[in-house]
């Protein structure tokens, strides 16, 4: 069955633009051209995916997807964020908001496609892993119940800190993860620490890990992303 996309979008250039290219690759679109048109058309539409323009004249994109997030019946809709270049960035892709990507305008259509693709088959994948759960992401076997991370025979000397770091990225394999969202899941409350921490955390991780360091990818400006081998 066809997958239904949800395109909200203002600018009616670019939301054709998208809901053309979309319906070609054999997606059902929906478009809605402002915010609460948005949500009062999710309930009926049941989108697989929510194509999300940030900017709109009357609720923002952060808010749409806020109330996503909030509704029992939609709150794990995957949101694909548009966004403009800048600081906005960050927040966008914070857990506070939940998106599940972002692409920057302008974009490549093909780009978007791409991430469309991406996105849906990540949402298709087995459910997210538990906390407490064995990880195994490539050559690392990572173990909450020992705080451990192993490669093979080896055993890595990583702090609780950085063990906890490496935890949660590896815990959402190909989700970029802003270093505010990670600033709450690793150090929670403890909010003397800025976001340099975690790229100075993050660089220790990654000595310590060697070869498998690379598994951490930096996304500029925004923060990290563990590599998806899946
Ligand atoms: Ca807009």
């Amino acid at each position: 069955m066809a997958k239904t996309i949800l395109v909200v979008e203002d600018e009616a250039d670019i939301r054709e633009l998208l809901a053309y290219n979309l319906k070609a690759e054999g997606y059902e679109v929906v478009e809605a051209g402002r915010g609460e048109e948005a949500v009062s058309l999710l309930r009926g539409a049941r989108p697989d995916l929510i194509l999300l323009d940030l900017m709109l004249p009357d609720l923002s994109g952060l808010e749409v997807c806020r109330r996503v997030r909030r509704d029992p019946a939609l709150g794990r809709t995957p949101v694909l964020m548009l966004t403009a270049k800048g600081a906005e960035v960050d927040r966008v892709v914070g857990l506070e908001l939940g998106a599940d990507d972002y692409v920057v305008k302008p974009f490549s259509v093909r780009e978007v496609m791409l991430r469309v693709r991406a996105v849906l088959a990540r949402a298709e994948g087995p459910p997210p892993a538990e906390e407490g759960q064995l990880l195994r992401r490539g050559p690392l076997v990572i173990d909450p119940g020992r705080h451990e991370a192993r490669l093979g025979d080896r055993l890595f000397p990583l702090t609780v800190t950085e063990f906890r770091l490496l935890h949660q990225l590896a815990l959402r394999p190909g989700r970029v993860q802003s270093r505010d969202a990670l600033l709450d899941l690793v150090w929670g409350e403890e909010r003397f620490v800025t976001p340099r921490t975690v790229d100075t955390h993050v660089r220790r991780l990654r000595e310590k890990l060697g070869g498998a360091g690379g598994l951490i990818e930096t996304i500029r400006g925004v923060g990290y992303r563990f590599r998806d081998e899946g």
